[in-house]
């Protein structure tokens, strides 16, 4: 199995929710999978992986293209009507549906380095904001797979007073 990190030049940031065994080995708890994993080796959705004994994720600040949408786009009802969002959806996914429509970016098989972009939450709130958005989407894959940076740009928008 491809190294993601090497083939798509991806940096590592610590992981959240897991722990540390014997022989350097850890075990994910972030999905139901609950991966146990080697050094070096990667879980099933292959963003998060143990290095040196600590896990560590490769999709923190990795999306597709920030675009701006409306809500109407989302699998939403009755909630803010007409208002625009700023959509983000990041790589890897710790599911694997059949006829997913966005296979290209959640499979990280097929992942190349022109589907996505690098960002910080700091820039991600000042664009919503820049463009007078006050919805944020995290979508085209399950967004619990980056959920340190789903909460850190939370963070960022409950300082901004969003
Ligand atoms: S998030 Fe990834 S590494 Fe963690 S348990 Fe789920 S599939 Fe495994």
């Amino acid at each position: 199995m491809p190294n993601e990190k090497e083939r798509l030049g991806l940096k590592s940031h610590p992981a959240r929710l897991y722990s540390r065994l014997e022989n350097e080995e850890v075990v994910c708890h972030l999905s139901p999978r609950q991966c146990r994993l080697k050094p070096g080796q990667a879980g099933f959705c292959r963003v998060r992986q143990n290095e040196n004994g600590k896990l560590v994720t490769l999709n923190y600040g990795v999306s597709v293209q920030l675009t701006q949408e409306m809500i109407e786009t989302e699998a939403v009802v009755h909630h803010s009507p007409g208002q625009p969002i700023l959509s983000l959806g990041n790589i890897g996914c710790m599911l694997n549906c059949d006829f997913c429509h966005n296979w290209q970016t959640s499979q990280m098989r097929y992942v190349k380095k022109k589907d996505f972009y690098h960002y910080t939450p700091e820039q991600v709130v000042q664009t919503a904001l820049n463009k007078g958005i006050g919805i944020l989407s995290w979508t085209y894959n399950d967004p619990v797979v980056w959920h340190e940076f789903v909460c850190d740009t939370a963070r960022w928008v409950g300082s901004k007073g969003f």
